[in-house]
């Protein structure tokens, strides 16, 4: 049997690098996936449909819900944003470890859903820098920057429902930080105990 793979919930404020950081460890760590969530915002430039997100109508996200499709979901900024839930359990299945990027309201659902769930939350390394890197991003309108600028406080102050902190300064420091949760999770007792058994055995024998 497998051991099953962990669940990793992210959250930051808008802008602060989240989206930046689980891309760079999907590419550094093979036994790492991320859920792509289904959002009723409209696609950004250069944003794909299946890769970055599913972008589905309000009617269908609607249904989606009566359906019980999604572990969580939540709104945000005015949009809808929601979690696959048979994806998940499939991948974790698997021994796969997922990454839900998600809102501190998708964290609190998931975590009382999923009790082993670790949560991460990233923040920038102050206010004039995520709003530097919001504006530096160039996919959001004005409006819609100073409206997720407006939200960031609030955001922000739910990093202590969280297990780990990471601030995002430099980015590959920040990058280490973020692989070794999950490189030091794979060597808990426990873990290592189902993953090498028969090494065990034979070293006990
Ligand atoms: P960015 O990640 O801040 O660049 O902006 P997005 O528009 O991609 O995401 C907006 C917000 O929606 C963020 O707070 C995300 O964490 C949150 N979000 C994205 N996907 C999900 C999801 O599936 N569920 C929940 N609850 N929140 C999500
Ligand atoms: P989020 O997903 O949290 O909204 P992004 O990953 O889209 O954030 O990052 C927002 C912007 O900040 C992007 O333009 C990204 O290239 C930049 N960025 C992320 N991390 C850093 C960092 N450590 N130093 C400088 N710029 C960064
Ligand atoms: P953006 O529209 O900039 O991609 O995302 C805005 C916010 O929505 C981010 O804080 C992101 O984490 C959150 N978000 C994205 N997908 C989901 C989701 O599936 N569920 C929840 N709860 N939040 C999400």
């Amino acid at each position: 049997m497998k051991t099953p793979g962990t669940l990793y919930i992210i959250s930051a404020p808008s802008g602060a690098g989240k989206t930046s950081l689980v891309k760079a460890l999907l590419k550094r760590d093979a036994g790492v996936r991320v859920s792509v969530s289904h959002t009723t915002r409209a696609p950004r430039p250069g944003e794909e449909d299946g890769k970055d997100y599913n972008f589905v109508s309000q009617a269908l996200f609607d249904q989606m819900i009566n359906d019980a499709v999604f572990l969580e979901y939540a709104e945000v900024f005015g949009n809808k944003y929601g979690t696959s839930q048979t994806w998940v359990a499939e991948q974790l299945a698997e021994g796969v470890d997922v990454i839900l990027e998600i809102d501190w309201q998708g964290a609190q659902q998931v975590r009382h859903l999923m009790k082993h769930a670790l949560s991460i939350f990233i923040l920038p390394p102050s206010k004039a820098v995520l709003a530097q890197r919001l504006q530096g991003r160039g996919q959001d309108d004005e409006a819609v920057i100073a409206h997720r600028m407006s939200k960031a406080v609030d955001e922000m102050s739910h990093y202590p429902e969280f297990d780990y902190v990471i601030i995002n300064d430099d980015f590959d420091q920040a990058l280490a930080e973020l692989h070794s949760v999950f490189v030091a999770r794979r060597l808990r007792q426990e873990v290592q105990q189902c993953r090498h058994a028969g090494l065990l055995a034979e070293l006990l024998s």
